[in-house]
């Protein structure tokens, strides 16, 4: 790999808070899009099918010891694949009584799961509701696009299957726990797509752009997530209804735009504190990775001889990672808008020449959105406020043209 000068001494004292737990390998779906199965990565082959009950105790301990030696109270398990239910609903029945003998209960295990929904009957729900596991499902933008993208194996689209699932999970846990991840499909009309998940009652929606780097791609390439969302912020901002979905990454891209602190991993500079273990055992930075090549975020630690934190101090992967802001290449240290953007997630900075040391591939698509963002919401702001804020409005091209290559 590229340059790890030994300086990122502060990688020394960082833990984890979140644990993303690859609890099942494969999955019943087969997503055009996916990056565990379809970008170029196979180390899905040699992990086992579901996690076994040594790696879950061996795992399980070193949390607790992770949350001792870090003085923390509360500590996130994100339950993931794969997808998660193939484990069975005694997997986690097991899983939660294990983690009870193990882990102290001054220390709260706050615990969520990522699905694709379509395995969750009642029994599921119930049952994941008793176990305090809240569950976010996977459906993309329109019927049409989860039956083009979200397929399963025999090609069959799956979209009344996902739509089934997650109903269940707003009538058993309520409306506002009706969340869900969709993945941008930019053939679909935003209005469409809003009025879609209007329509299903979301309580909240996380678009998520496409993975895409600069090995096969450029800048011009990538979809045009930024026009795209632009009349999705157009729409959900103009939305007078009492009740009306949180859009993320609009709300996060409007609260960064005031200076506050959002944890995400796709902007801003705030410190992401998750790590992945596979169902082997490995511990890993985020799995979203594997788009930047084959074994790409293969590592030699394992919960069943190594700490959790072993990773941040001895991983060259997590040392990319994990870099600071100062790390950012020239163009977005110099970007008047790093600020907010933060580089944008970092396997879209990917290039096999620069490693990460790129401006994201999605640069001018979120330029365009977050000047978008900006200027409608200093429209509306009176010029005492304005003042008082210290927000500008902000013009595409010059923030072009403020980067050092553009002279
Ligand atoms: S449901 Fe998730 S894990 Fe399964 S193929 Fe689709 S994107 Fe991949
Ligand atoms: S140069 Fe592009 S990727 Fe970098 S901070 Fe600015 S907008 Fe984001």
């Amino acid at each position: 790999m590229g340059d790890l000068s030994p300086t990122f001494s502060s990688l020394n004292k960082m833990y984890t808070s979140n644990l993303v737990i690859k609890v099942a390998s494969l999955c019943n779906l087969n997503c055009t899009y996916c990056y565990v199965y379809n970008m170029g990565d196979d180390s899905y082959r040699k992990q086992p099918k579901f996690m076994s009950q040594e790696v879950i105790e061996a795992m399980l301990y070193k949390i607790k010891d992770n949350c001792i030696d870090n003085n923390l109270n509360e500590f996130f398990i994100i339950f993931h694949g794969g997808e998660p239910l193939l484990a069975g609903i005694d997997f986690y029945r097991d899983f939660v009584n294990t983690q009870k003998k193990i882990i102290p209960n001054n220390i709260l295990i706050e615990y969520s799961m990522q699905s694709n929904g379509t395995l969750l009957t009642d029994e599921w729900v119930t049952v994941l509701k008793e176990l305090n596991i809240q569950v976010g499902i996977s459906i993309d933008g329109s019927p049409s696009s989860n039956n083009t993208n979200r397929i399963y194996h025999n090609g069959k689209g799956s979209y009344d299957d996902i739509v089934r699932g997650f109903k269940i999970v707003k009538k058993i846990y309520g409306d506002e726990m009706a969340n869900c991840l969709c993945v941008i499909d930019t053939t679909q009309k935003a209005s469409e797509v809003y009025t879609h998940f209007k329509k299903l009652g979301v309580n909240s929606v996380h678009f998520l752009f496409q993975d895409f780097n600069y090995i096969k791609s450029s800048q011009e390439d990538v979809p045009k997530v930024g026009k795209w969302l632009i009349e999705m912020f157009n729409l959900w901002y103009a939305d007078t209804d009492q009740i009306k979905p949180n859009v993320r990454p609009l709300t996060d891209l409007i609260a960064l735009i005031f200076g506050k602190s959002r944890g995400t991993e796709n902007f801003g500079n705030s410190i992401n504190q998750t790590l992945v273990v596979q169902s082997d055992g490995s511990i890993e930075t985020v799995d979203t990775l594997k788009i930047c090549g084959n074994g790409f975020t293969d590592t030699v630690f394992n919960v069943l001889k190594d700490d959790l934190n072993v990773i941040y101090k001895e991983s060259n992967l997590a040392r990319m990672y994990y870099k600071s802001h100062d790390d950012l290449c020239n163009t977005c240290q110099n970007c008047p808008i790093e600020p907010v953007c933060g580089g944008g997630y970092l396997g879209h900075r990917f290039s096999k020449i620069n490693l990460f040391d790129n401006p994201s591939i999605y640069c001018r698509e979120i330029i365009e959105l977050i000047c978008h963002i900006q200027n409608e919401i200093l429209n509306d702001m009176s010029i005492d406020a304005i003042q008082y804020s210290e927000i500008e409005y902000l013009n595409f091209n010059d923030v072009i043209n403020s980067f050092p290559n553009s002279k």
